[in-house]
């Protein structure tokens, strides 16, 4: 397996994400769901969230067609906004050059929360080289479940690099070292800046995996 790289605030990052997230779901419930509804939702995928949604909306919990209709609605949200000449996504450049020279000699995948289809337009708008594999949020799945499946995928070394505290708590869950990009993740494990150079980050996760027992 692969280093996976989570996605948002790890390799760059879309602003008023959660704000299109909220606006899909009224295009297709009818009915916008509320910032105090969104904050009160404790998943980190975008299943997780939506169903959370879902259940306080309708009380019960989504199904994959009712994935399927957010996931569209979302992808066309961010499709209007996030078009040339409108508002622009900020590239994490130094990662992912650093992130693409580990993808030439080892297996690297990106796990996100996204669902898999904003997860291909986001991925395609920040340049990453299509081999990369991309694992994007699947219906009845936690973040750790979608490292435990990218881990099937291969062999070691594993390390996820990600930028928030359940990025920490899903390596963990799945036994991966853990490397965090930005200051919103404390602990013991190695953290770097947003603005690192490329040699730095691949020295970085190689250190991190050296160190691995
Ligand atoms: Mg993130």
């Amino acid at each position: 397996m692969p280093i996976c790289f989570d996605l948002d605030g790890t390799l760059g990052h879309f602003s008023s994400g959660f704000v299109l997230l909220r606006e899909a779901l009224g295009l297709v419930w009818g009915e916008t769901p509320t910032v105090e509804e969104l904050r009160l939702c404790r998943g980190s995928t975008d299943w997780e969230i939506v169903d959370e949604l879902h259940h306080m909306r309708f009380g019960r919990g989504l199904d994959e067609t009712g994935y399927s209709a957010y996931e569209t609605a979302c992808v066309d949200r961010f499709r209007e906004v996030f078009t040339p000449g409108a508002q622009a996504a900020v590239a994490y450049r130094g990662v992912l050059e650093g992130m693409h020279r580990l993808a030439a000699t080892r297996q690297v995948w990106i796990v996100s929360g996204n669902a898999p289809g904003l997860l291909a337009f986001k991925t395609e708008v920040l340049g990453v080289d299509p081999a990369i594999p991309r694992l994007g949020s699947l219906p009845r799945h936690d973040r750790a479940d979608l490292l435990r499946r990218a881990l099937r995928e291969g062999a070691g070394p594993h390390l996820y690099v990600g930028d928030r505290p359940h990025d920490l708590d899903a390596a963990q869950a799945a036994g991966l070292p853990f490397v965090g990009i930005g200051e919103a993740v404390p602990g013991e494990h190695r953290s770097l800046p947003p603005d690192i150079e490329a040699d730095h980050l691949v020295a970085a996760v190689e250190a991190a995996l050296e160190s691995t027992p």
